[in-house]
């Protein structure tokens, strides 16, 4: 495991990534249940918030 990996998000407005407000271990992240259904994040970039389902999210 690379404890360096942070979840990431890319922007629904502007296309950037942003590191998720909400960060946990990829063993954790794997488990069926460890992302509720929908998380609303503004982005830091523009500042337009979006719905976020599990599948948006990726380590980099
Ligand atoms: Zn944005």
């Amino acid at each position: 495991m690379n404890i360096s990996e942070e979840l990431h998000l890319i922007c629904k407005s502007c296309g950037k990534r942003f590191p998720s407000p909400v960060q946990m271990p990829r063993e954790a992240f794997d488990k069926p249940a460890a992302m509720p259904g929908t998380n609303s994040y503004a982005c830091p970039h523009c500042g337009v918030p979006h719905h976020y389902a599990k599948a948006d999210y990726f380590f980099a």
